[in-house]
């Protein structure tokens, strides 16, 4: 894609109404723009990090078994009496329809996807079942100041298994949980996000929550240094809890630092499939209770907390696997001969299959490359009349300060598939 033909700009002023870093940079740098407190319209350049962050989940979802559908938003009042959630969940949009019918924007999805799984399961045979969705999630949040991590109108995947016993449910888990460690591998933030023991709300004694440790996050967590796990401020004061999962440590050994919660996993149990009275028959073909568990993963809080955490003074730092374009090519000044080299670069990338956002406007030098530091691709290919003197072009890294230099001939020899990193 040629930079002169994207519709949006960068701007080098901040905004006024969104302080935090995240919000900043993805607004300046022309990734989202804001339409009210927590509403957010992805642009060219965002929706390609977010349908790369969700392509990583869908990946990893199915590769656990998990089978992807698609739930509608809009629903009605009766579904969340049924569960008692009608009234008791603060955040949940209430408004009328036709005929004066209550209806609500699906924040989750359980009083959906309990009778439509259920539906299709008679016997232990039909167990067990997952099934997971990516979609936008609505939430009347009574604080949307953070940017993409806390909106009213948001982007999620959330997945929900159906197991004939708690053990499977419990071996489900840990396989999610591995999955959710590959994610947040991939999408650069693995070092510094934590399994974190969480209160499990009215469905069990704890959660887990995976939460990437800055000084912008919202949560408190506590964790022992050089461990990848830790417990939520909530839950800090159950001193066998504490033990069981730090090895006898005790509260004072643990470091307590801010986070960002990226995602949620519950063992439901029994919840909503009593609320929807759903059972299966088991071998002897007495009626037995379904347990369930749910898996969330906010795509579009991810999207803002790798610009948060991995972004420097100068822009964004995307990760290999998220970065919008594989590659930010500049021709230096914009002079004929460097443009010409630069075109022949761009379109020997475009034939490898690699992607490459293209800088083919006049602008200064300083301007241009200000602009990739804000913009944050993974990597700069810059073509200049010096490195033309043999030639060559630079090529960087986005995360490094070093530069190296190729032969125009031999461009095809860095266009590789970012490898996937693992957990
Ligand atoms: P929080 O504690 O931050 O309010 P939650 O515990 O209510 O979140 P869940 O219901 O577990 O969130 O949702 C699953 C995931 O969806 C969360 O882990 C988070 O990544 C994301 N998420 C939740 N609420 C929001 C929001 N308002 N904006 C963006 N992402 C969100
Ligand atoms: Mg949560």
């Amino acid at each position: 894609m040629r930079l002169s033909k994207l519709f949006t700009q960068t701007s080098r002023e901040a905004s006024r109404s969104d302080i935090s870093r995240n919000a900043q940079f993805l607004t300046r740098a022309g990734y989202i723009d804001k339409l009210m407190a927590g509403v957010y319209s992805y642009l060219p350049l965002g929706l390609r990090v977010l349908n790369k962050i969700e392509a990583i989940i869908r990946e990893e979802m199915d590769a656990v078994g998990g089978q992807e559908i698609l739930m509608p938003s809009l629903q009605p009042k009766e579904i969340w009496e049924q569960t008692d959630r009608w009234q008791k969940l603060d955040v949940l949009f209430r408004f009328k329809g036709h005929g004066d019918r209550d209806l609500t924007l699906g924040p989750t999805h359980e009083e959906v996807v309990t009778p439509l799984v259920t539906s299709f399961v008679q016997s232990y045979r039909d167990l067990p079942k997952a099934v997971y969705q990516i979609q936008t999630k609505f939430r009347n949040e009574a604080r949307a100041k953070s940017g993409l991590l806390r909106g009213r109108e948001f982007r999620m995947k959330d997945m929900y298994s159906f197991h004939a016993t708690s053990q499977d449910l419990d071996e489900f888990y840990d396989r999610v949980i591995i999955a959710y460690k590959k994610i947040f591998s991939r999408c650069g933030l693995g070092d510094q996000t934590l399994l974190t023991y969480a209160s499990g709300g009215a469905f069990c004694d704890f959660s887990h929550e995976f939460q990437t440790i800055t000084p912008y996050g919202e949560d408190t967590i506590f964790c022992l240094p050089q461990t990848d796990v830790a417990v939520n401020r909530e839950i800090i004061n159950e001193k066998s809890l504490i033990q069981d999962i730090f090895n006898q440590k005790s509260i004072d050994d643990l470091e307590e630092v801010k986070a960002i919660e990226v995602g949620n996993i519950f063992k439901l149990g029994t919840r909503f499939t009593d609320a929807f009275s759903k059972t299966y028959a088991d071998t002897f073909g007495i009626n037995q209770k379904i347990h369930m568990g749910c898996y969330g993963i906010g795509s579009s809080r991810l999207m803002g907390t790798v610009a948060e955490c991995l972004s420097d003074d100068r822009g964004l730092v995307w990760p290999e696997e998220i970065s919008p374009f594989d590659f930010h090519l500049v021709a230096l000044t914009g002079s004929e001969e460097e443009r010409k080299a630069a075109d022949d670069v761009y379109y020997l990338i475009k034939n490898t299959g690699m992607s490459v956002l293209y800088d083919d406007r006049h602008l200064k030098a300083g301007e241009k490359l200000a602009d990739c530091d804000l913009i944050g691709i993974s990597n700069r290919i810059i073509v200049s009349s010096k490195t033309l003197l043999d030639e060559s072009i630079e090529i960087k890294k986005r995360s490094e300060k070093k530069s190296d230099f190729i032969k125009i001939l031999d461009v095809s020899t860095i266009c590789k598939k970012p490898d996937k990193v693992s957990a």
